[in-house]
Order: structure tokens, then sequence, then C-alpha cells
């Protein structure tokens, strides 16, 4: 018998045919003798809609000041969801339980809208778990220390089931979801890209960092610090398919690097179009100058990701960064007003149509290489590349948006990730 947390995504959520199928599913893990505990999200579609309705009546985009509502509104579709489900499992005659994070309790500080879990108690689930119950606890969503509740931020489900698998030591967390797995790079972009039978959690959490949309970034963050054996599989299997065949699909995130590791350099392409660049251009070199921009963009609370200074010619450079598209008018605005006056830079300019493309794999530690056939893949395919950022086990590249996707094929082709693994 086996402690198993499951966690389902909106789109396997999505009506009350699939909330049955999952509750089959569930019941067939059950009856193989598991404890189970499942984190569903909304159904697909629900949180957008809460959101858009607040959006309507907080008159224009919401701000800081509406964030607790926005939580107390948010929480209540996993909250839906969640009584669905135990309702479903009640009727394939199953006892079960659904519980609100309050409830459990999953505890939060109080940054509404983008919570983080503290620490949960399990005493109430675990007692459930001992009289035999199914127990189904809200993803998304816990209360703080005033009571409040709160929310982890927009994909937070993941990271709701990552961390009550932490906290009751489960034997393994599988996420369910609309897709069967990771793949080496977006099968939209590149039909030929393969799902890995396993990935590490060092190259699981530099794909989430990069823009691949599997999982929320925080729930691999987590998975990582407790070694949370965690699973990524379809919930679109048949709900009887056989559960040692289904135990075994999907990707496996791995700890240990040698142990069943695929032997590949490069183990997948991510990429993203959610960055804007921005240069200021003229700024005099000298000590100060990074922190005198970067320090202002900062304080702003804009992130920054990549970052290049060029070689100085006559005592000025030219240093560019990228932001978050959202970030980017606000990032120039705050840089004309407050920075350019001061520094005496010649100008602000920037480019909104960029993309970053990233290879990833640990096999980059021990190869040399690698980037440079990265460089070499994009000039014989004419594209220019604009900034470069590198660690261990990446190489970034920020190039025109419209190359993208020739981008990502030619280096999926060239790192044979359409090559099945040996
Ligand atoms: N329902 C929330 C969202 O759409 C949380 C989740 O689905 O993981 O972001
Ligand atoms: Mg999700």
């Amino acid at each position: 018998m086996a402690l198993i947390v499951h966690k389902y995504g909106g789109t396997s959520m999505g009506s009350t045919e699939r909330i049955r199928n999952v509750a089959k599913r569930v019941a067939k893990w059950a009856r193989a003798g598991h404890q189970m505990v499942v984190v569903p999200s909304a159904m697909s579609g629900e949180t957008n809609r809460l959101l858009g309705l607040a959006k309507e009546l907080a008159s224009g985009t919401p701000n800081d000041e509406h964030n607790r509502e926005l939580d107390m509104l948010a929480s209540t579709g996993e909250q839906a969801s969640s009584a669905l489900l135990a309702i479903a499992l009640q009727s394939e005659g199953l006892q079960a339980v659904s519980y609100a994070g309050w409830q459990v309790q999953v505890k939060t500080d109080s940054a509404f809208t983008k919570a983080r879990i503290e620490r949960i108690d399990d005493e109430r689930v675990r007692a459930d778990l001992d009289a035999g119950k199914v127990v189904v606890i809200t993803g998304f969503q816990g209360v703080d220390d005033a009571g409040n509740i709160t929310t982890l931020g927009r994909g937070g489900s993941d990271t709701s089931a990552v961390a009550i698998a932490a906290a009751m030591k489960a034997n393994e967390c599988l996420i369910y979801t609309d897709v069967d797995g990771v793949y080496t790079t977006d099968p939209r972009v590149e039909p030929d890209a393969r799902r890995l039978a396993t990935v590490s959690f060092e190259e699981m959490l530099e794909m989430a960092s990069l823009g691949s949309k599997v999982l929320q970034i925080r729930s691999v963050e987590f998975a990582g610090k407790y070694k949370v054996p965690l699973r990524v599989l379809s919930s679109f299997t048949p709900w009887d398919i056989d559960i040692n065949e289904e135990a075994k699909s999907g990707t496996l995130i791995t700890f240990e690097e040698d142990e069943n590791m695929e032997q590949a350099v490069v183990s997948g392409i991510a990429f993203n179009r959610d960055e804007a660049k921005i240069s200021v251009l003229g700024v005099p070199d000298k000590p100060g100058i990074a922190y005198h921009i970067l320090g202002a963009v900062a304080d702003a609370n804009i992130e920054v990701d990549v970052i290049i200074q060029n070689l100085s010619k006559d005592g000025r450079t030219d240093f560019s960064f990228t932001v978050h598209r959202n970030d980017y008018a606000r990032a120039v605005d705050l840089l004309k007003a407050k920075v350019l006056p001061t520094l005496g830079a010649a100008d602000i300019v920037g480019d909104t149509k960029i993309c970053k493309v990233s290879i990833v794999g640990i096999g980059m530690r021990s190869h040399v290489g690698v980037a440079s056939k990265m460089f070499r893949v994009l000039s014989e395919e004419g594209i220019n590349i604009q900034m470069i950022s590198t660690s261990e086990i990446k190489t970034s590249v920020v190039i025109d948006e419209k190359y993208m996707e020739l981008a990502v094929r030619a280096l999926h082709k060239a790192f044979d990730l359409d090559q099945p693994a040996a």
C-alpha cells in the first residue's frame, strides 16, 4: 500500500463527464489498495471567467487593493471542482471527503494572488485516509495566519499537489494533464518532438523557467527541495487501462543523474515570446552604471532576465537587458524619467519583437562545444543572435521573434532530439 497524490488540471476536470472519468480512475487506484489524495484544478475556463468578472467591476485592471478579493473569488473555482469530484467518487462507491485549503490547513504567507506555502497540517487528512476515505483537497489555494484565503498564482494547483505530497511524504505525486508528458520541445512547433521517459529535476527546473508550460515552476522547486517523486502523465488515456502500465507512463522527473538517464547532451529546446529588450545607449563606462540602471528597474519590482554590456568606445557603452513584455512600457517610462537625465545616456530604445530560445541539458556540463554548435546552427540558418546567456546546463539566445520556429526546428534536428534515445 502506498500513499499517492493525484493532481488533475482544468481540462481534465472540464465537464461532469470528465470529472466522472477522473473519479473512475481514482477509484481504480484506491481499489488497488493505495491511500489516495486528489488535488484538482478549477474546471477549465473557470478561473478566467471569475477574474474576467472582477475586471468588469474593478473599473479597469484590478490593482493591488483588489488582490485579497481576487483570491477570495478565484479560490471558489477549485472549491466547486473538489466538491464535485468528491460527489463523483461517492457515486463510485468510495468514501470521499473534500476540503478547501483553509480547512486542511494549507498555510501560506499573505502575498495575495502569489502566496507561498509555508506549512501544511496534515493531521485531518491522515485521519481520513486511515479511516479508508479518499481525500480531495483544493488546488491553488491556502490560508494566511490572519485567516484570509490566498491563492498561489496561475497554474498553482501543481504546487499545491507537490507541497501536499511533500508534507505527507507521499510515495509519488502524479500530475495528470492534457499532454502525455514532457517533450523535447513543444510539438506544436516541432511535430517530431518526442516525449522524454525521464527528465532530471534540474533540467525540468530550467525548462519551466525558460518557458515550458508543463509544470508551474514553483512545483518543480518544491519537488526538488523535498525530493518528491513526480510524474507528468495524460488524463486522456481510458480510465480503465492497466494500472501498472499507467504508473509507468508519461515523464518521470528524476533526482539521480546516472540511473536510467537518457544520455543526450541536450534534452530539450525551450522558447518564450514573453520578453522585450531594452537598450540604454551611450552610457558613460564607469563604476556604478549597472547598478544605476538595473537598481531603478529592480526598485520598481520589474524582473530582469538577460543582460549584456557592450565594449566601450570613447568612454561610452551600450547596456541592454530583457524584461517581461508586460513590464516593458513601465520600464521604458521609468528609465526615461529617472535614468536618462541623471546618467547622461544618449537614448533608450526597445524591441518587443524578440524571443528567447534555449537548449537545456545536464550533459552540457561534461561536453564542450555545445553552445558553439548552437551558434553554428543558427548562423547556417542566417539567424542573427542579439544576446546570449549561459548557465551550467543551458544556453539561451535572444533572436528576432520571426525566426523562432525556424530556430527551434533547426536546433531540435541538429541535437538529434528527433531520434529515439539510445
Ligand atoms: N485554476 C488555477 C488557474 O487557472 C490554478 C490551476 O489551474 O493550477 O491558474
Ligand atoms: Mg496547469
